[in-house]
């Protein structure tokens, strides 16, 4: 259906095609970091930050992920984050499964068959849902390998907004599964692919790079 990544991009920002079109925002949401990466992460939707900007997990939830990210010595440019509802519900409400469905159905099955990495993370309770099954759930499945429809392993974690939302002992018990999940992924891209870096020194400044995308956005 789509030749390439810009092909895809180009009819992503134009679409229509669901409920969600119609709720007040700026638009849909594409990918950032590299098309090209082993490794693709698959948050569940756009919060405000990530709706002005038209790019997934620049926010506050992030800024958090960044930072797990780079615990494990990745850096967001070097891997594909996206989404798998690419406009942001009113209110800021978390996405149904049924959203998820829709819309991923749309986008994100085409994403990955041209990103096609070797491995990809699930954030949070949508994206596990849609890429493993629906009675998945996020508490008992995460850090846990399964087959995806592209053929491709994944494994889940929590979505750094459900960090954000924690506080003392449950809150670090929590960062120390992220961590343990990352790790998981990164000694199996070491599996895959040995010698292979995932990491810019410095780490890039996405909110910086996508500025003029931004400022277009809202004044559009
Ligand atoms: S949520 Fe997805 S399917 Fe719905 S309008 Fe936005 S891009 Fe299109």
């Amino acid at each position: 259906m789509f030749n390439n990544h810009s092909e895809l991009e180009a009819a992503l920002l134009n679409c229509k095609q669901c409920a969600l079109a119609h709720d007040p925002h700026n638009g849909p949401t594409s990918y950032n970091g590299t098309p090209e990466s082993m490794l693709a992460v698959v948050g569940e939707g756009p919060g405000r930050v990530e709706d002005e900007y038209g790019v997934p997990l620049v926010g506050p939830s992030g800024q958090l992920l960044d930072k797990a990210l780079a615990s494990v010595g990745i850096t967001r440019d070097l891997i594909y984050t996206t989404n798998i509802v690419k406009c942001r519900p009113k209110g800021n409400r978390t996405p149904t499964i049924e959203e998820g469905q829709i819309c991923a159905n749309r986008w994100l099955d085409h994403e990955l068959t041209l990103v096609r990495p070797k491995l990809i993370i699930a954030l949070g309770s949508v994206a596990l849902k849609y890429l493993d099954h629906a009675n998945a759930r996020i508490t008992k499945d995460r850090g846990k390998w399964f087959a995806t429809k592209y053929g491709i392993p994944a494994l889940a974690t929590y979505h750094p907004a459900y960090l954000l939302r924690l506080t003392g002992k449950e809150l670090v018990k929590a960062k120390w599964e992220v961590f343990y999940d990352l790790k998981a992924v990164v000694d199996k891209l070491a599996e895959l692919a040995p010698g292979l870096c995932l990491k810019s020194d410095p780490p890039p400044n996405l909110l910086e790079l996508y500025e003029a995308r931004r400022q277009k956005r809202m004044n559009a």
